[in-house]
């Protein structure tokens, strides 16, 4: 189940439904992904010091929280849900899993220091999202 914390109720609806084109085309199931708009600043230590933080994902009990950055332009949204989206997938594959300091990534441990862009996860969800992103608007648009 998807929950979509948005202002405005219509964009709040389309959100919904194109991250379930997009969950269903990862070809998954997840009991409750949150997606919030939010303020840039208030999103966790930002990586990528050259960049803006688009997007982060956390892993709660209960579910997982996916922030986004409300002040991006739309197009550039759907492609960060998809990303994310894609790291839930890898979460849920059991591939991804965060433990102390960092984590682990097909049994192999990555510390939080390690470097961002040679992430296999990262590497993984930067090569699909686009992929992905295309064929979910070709659904939604249909
Ligand atoms: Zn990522």
């Amino acid at each position: 189940m998807i929950e979509v914390i948005h202002d405005n109720e219509r964009e709040n609806r389309n959100i919904k439904e194109f991250s379930e084109i997009a969950v269903r085309q990862l070809n998954f199931s997840v009991d409750r992904v949150i997606i919030s708009f939010v303020d840039t600043k208030t999103i966790g230590d930002n990586p990528r010091s050259d960049k803006r933080t688009l997007g982060s994902l956390l892993l709660l009990p209960d579910c997982y929280k996916v922030d986004i950055d409300k002040d991006i332009p739309s197009s550039v949204q759907a492609l960060t849900i998809c990303h994310e989206l894609i790291h839930v997938n890898q979460n849920v594959l059991g591939r991804l899993a965060p433990v102390v300091d960092g984590w682990t990534w097909d049994g192999e441990y990555y510390a939080t220091t390690s470097n961002y862009s040679e992430r296999p996860w990262e590497i993984e969800a930067r090569a699909k999202e686009r992929d992905l992103l295309y064929s979910v608007l070709k659904e939604y648009r249909s």
